[in-house]
């Protein structure tokens, strides 16, 4: 089985947790998991069931040669983690292995998403992943546009506000221009 990086070195076995066997390249430092290993490994920390996950779109950046599976030769597809994560993951769609590269398991392990891999591939995972990116988007909009700590303050008044039972009185006042005059 040959690295699908670096296409000419092959993979060799190695234990990167105990009980977790990866098939690993010694020149670009990846990992390949296969699903078999990953959830066995899982179910010996006691997890709850695995989840199969569902087929999502294809998403493959345009200036990388596509890897291969090394085990069925089908192309890779990326996956992206969210939660301020800057990697994507590789899977194959087919046999569900996984490519790690360099750093990426002890990455996910820091940020305790290592014993997710196998969520991070379904449909709710990315939704909620896309949905992160949009609220990202707007704040960083909305501090632009009021300037950061005016925006960190409306965030507060308009929580404040909404949980107020006088919501639509006060928004009167505000927009009302004397107040304090007949
Ligand atoms: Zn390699
Ligand atoms: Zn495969």
């Amino acid at each position: 089985m040959f690295c699908p990086v670096c296409r000419n070195v092959e993979l060799s076995k190695r234990e990167i947790e105990p009980n977790l066997w990866a098939s690993a390249c010694e020149n670009c430092r990846g990992r390949w998991l296969t699903s078999i290993d990953y959830n066995n490994w899982l179910k010996s920390r006691e997890n709850l069931a695995v989840i199969p996950s569902k087929k999502i779109k294809m998403s493959i950046p345009e200036f990388e040669l596509a890897r291969l599976c090394p085990e069925c030769r089908r192309i890779l597809v990326k996956y992206k983690v969210g939660q301020n994560i800057p990697f994507l993951i590789d899977r194959c769609g087919n046999c569900a292995g996984i490519w790690l590269d360099k750093g990426e398991w002890e990455t996910l392990k820091r940020r305790n998403l290592h014993e997710d891999l196998h969520e991070i591939f379904t449909d709710y995972w990315q939704e909620e992943v896309k949905k992160g990116e949009t609220r990202a988007h707007l704040t960083k909009m909305y501090e632009e546009k009021f300037g950061k700590d005016d925006y960190a303050k409306i965030v507060k008044f308009k929580e404040w506000m909404e949980n107020h039972d006088k919501e639509d009185e006060i928004l009167a006042y505000i927009r009302d221009p004397n107040p304090l005059q007949f």
